[in-house]
């Protein structure tokens, strides 16, 4: 088991820990505390007038006094079951939610995070250990809400407990030895020993859990991924058939129950412990009820007396065990605290300048004249043995048509990676208009780049939010720029035109779409945002021939005025392009015109070339 914190930092994860919650969800420890409170007075005030109606009715029996506590019972009762109620309402809807803000919390940090950050191997594990945590068993911030409302029944049960129970050492017995003050020690002692056997087990318990929580992780990852991602993924079923794999998750399931099958010995355990601990506890309430008996025998105090001292003896020992069992368990509280807190302490990197990209005085060539270089760029990932990029230099100015053609693996979109920062090169800088793009605000340095990625992604939101990727956006322009792209037919035949919602998620109507319909989509989206940098990842990978050849016709309209810099594994495509660059092994090896580059007949264009247009025929060429 892991050596837990030292109080004084225990207090400084708690303390965070509850300010975390406070800011998510705001109000659910109030009422989660009023709840407790009103909880824990109640049982204690039908005690304490209970013993008093037994008093009553076996020594004074004064009829108006005892109509007087009964009313009193049930009065009580009332007013703190109904205030218990609307309490436990607006506590129970708070607690409800809680686990959305505790997702906000994850999606707010990897909001924040830098790109180059959130996919590195560390930083994913330790999101999903503290996700796993915290969703799987409540670890962290759900233990400090539960534990709240512990810490405060078990203080306001100690307190009343031990005003009820003052009188019984007071009272007088008439026998010295009875009525010795070292009586309240030893009443203490087997109260205390009571709350230790629990913490104690209580720490054997989470030592056991902690282990049965790393298992349980492991087990719901892969029942998570066998019955949902494997199972269930609409775009794994075509895969999953062809390849049999229904087989592979028959096996993994058997196996899963057969491991869960060994967990229940851990539980076993787990509930020994505290079954053990209630031993001592009866022990040690045996004894008070000795006590009191023999007091009340010996002529100290009525009937009434016993039920209260009793009843208030067994809530204070429940109160003290509470609050040792919460000190402990806070300690494995903590330990999660501190995972959670490590994710979300993980920095941001990146530098972030401050020049303003548009109020540049942009050297002799004007306002939103941009010009960018690559100056001797070296780029590894985080953790990669080499060099992704090599020592790339190269220059473009706006208006230009750039082709970066390469085989797989050789290097084009880390190009764009870097050039769009999403992350920074290992070596030599990049220049916007000679000043290191570094020196930017970086979300006016992103306002550059319209970037269509190889692996874009389309939200399940109306098309017309789509395009514009905000709520408030131009309808017309939009239906323009998915025109351009190609949409026009389809989006005539869309229920909701603009309004009509991508997928299923939200919108039982919405529409499915196909990979080149998506692509048209997201290619729409780069037009709408009119930046002048128009970055395309093999944007007509997924189109059909005639929708390749309409956009390809449609070019330079699409990118008019703008920087088009376009990957494409089709040769053919970037004909049209002012200059081609070819990456190879993450190194610029050529560059120039189509008509340049095909004439090199030893350059790898030409290699590349010939070995695609061998399945054209010859008026391709
Ligand atoms: P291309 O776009 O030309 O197919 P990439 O730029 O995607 O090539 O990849 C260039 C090299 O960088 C490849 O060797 C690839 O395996 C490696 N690479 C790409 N992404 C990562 C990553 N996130 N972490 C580590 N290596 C990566």
């Amino acid at each position: 088991m892991k050596k837990s914190l030292p109080m004084k930092e225990r207090i400084t994860v708690t303390r965070r820990g509850f300010l975390l919650l406070n800011s998510y969800c705001p109000g659910l420890l109030k009422d989660k505390t009023l709840y407790a409170f009103a909880a824990a007075i109640q049982p204690l005030a039908s005690i304490w007038i209970s013993a008093q109606i037994i008093n009553e009715l076996t020594e004074t029996r004064r009829i108006p006094v005892l109509f007087g506590y009964v009313a009193a019972v049930i009065g009580t009762n009332f007013i703190v079951q109904l205030l218990k109620n609307v309490l436990n309402k607006a506590a129970a809807e708070k607690e409800a939610q809680m686990w959305n803000f505790f997702e906000k919390i994850f999606s707010d940090k990897a909001m924040s995070l830098d790109y180059a950050d959130l996919e590195k191997d560390q930083v994913q594990q330790a999101r999903k250990e503290a996700h796993e945590n915290l969703f799987l068993f409540g670890n962290g911030l759900g233990e400090l809400v539960w534990s709240t409302t512990g810490l405060v029944s078990s203080t306001v049960q100690i307190l009343t407990a031990s005003s009820l129970v003052i009188t019984l050492f007071s009272s007088a017995s008439g026998n010295t030895v009875m009525d010795s003050p070292l009586w309240i020690l030893a009443v203490l002692f087997f109260i205390v020993l009571g709350g230790y056997a629990n913490s104690r087990a209580t720490h054997r318990e989470n030592h056991l859990f902690e282990r049965w929580c790393k298992d349980s992780v492991w087990f719901y990852r892969s029942f998570s991924f066998y019955s949902q991602e494997l199972s269930m993924s609409l775009e794994r079923a075509k895969d999953v058939r062809i390849y049999e794999q229904e087989e592979a998750a028959r096996r993994a399931f058997q196996y899963m129950t057969a491991k869960d099958r060994e967990d229940a010995g851990a539980i076993f355990q787990m509930s020994l412990y505290p079954a053990l601990a209630r031993v001592v506890i009866g022990v040690g309430n045996s004894f008070c009820w000795v006590y009191v008996a023999v007091k009340a025998f010996l002529g100290a105090y009525g009937a009434g007396s016993i039920v209260q001292y009793i009843g208030a003896l067994e809530r204070l020992g429940a109160g003290i065990q509470d609050i040792l069992f919460q000190i402990t368990d806070n300690a494995v509280a903590c330990t999660h605290l501190k995972g959670l807190f490590a994710y979300l302490d993980i920095p941001n990197h990146k530098y972030n300048g401050t020049l303003p990209v548009e109020k540049r005085a942009f050297c002799d060539h004007g306002d939103m004249d941009y010009e960018i270089e690559f100056h001797n760029v070296s780029f590894r990932y985080p953790g990669a043995k080499q060099d992704s990029l090599k020592h790339v230099s190269l220059k473009f100015r706006i208006g230009e048509r750039l082709a970066v053609v390469g085989m797989n693996g050789s290097g084009k979109t880390t190009f764009i990676k870097l050039l769009c920062r999403l992350y920074d090169p290992t070596e030599g800088e990049i220049l916007l208009n000679g000043i290191d793009i570094r020196m930017y605000d970086y979300e006016e340095y992103l306002s550059l780049f319209s970037v269509v990625f190889q692996d874009f992604r389309l939200f399940s939101f109306p098309l017309g939010q789509n395009v514009a990727t905000d709520t408030d956006f131009d309808p017309e322009r939009a239906e323009r720029c998915l025109n351009r792209a190609g949409f026009r037919e389809r989006l005539s035949h869309l229920p909701d035109g603009l309004a009509t919602c991508l997928y299923k998620d939200f919108d039982a109507d919405g529409v499915e779409i196909s990979g080149g319909e998506a692509q048209k989509i997201a290619l729409a989206r780069a037009l709408y945002k009119d930046a002048p940098f128009m970055i395309l990842d093999e944007p007509t990978a997924a189109l059909d021939p005639v929708a390749e050849a309409e956009i390809y016709a449609s070019f330079n309209d699409i990118v008019s005025g703008k920087t088009a810099i376009y990957i494409s594994h089709r040769l053919s495509s970037c004909k049209f392009c002012d200059e081609i660059v070819v990456f190879h092994e993450g190194a610029i090896i050529q560059r120039g015109s189509h008509n340049e580059l095909v004439a090199d007949v030893t350059g790898k264009y030409y290699e590349l070339w010939h070995a695609q247009a061998q399945y054209y025929t010859a008026d391709t060429l």
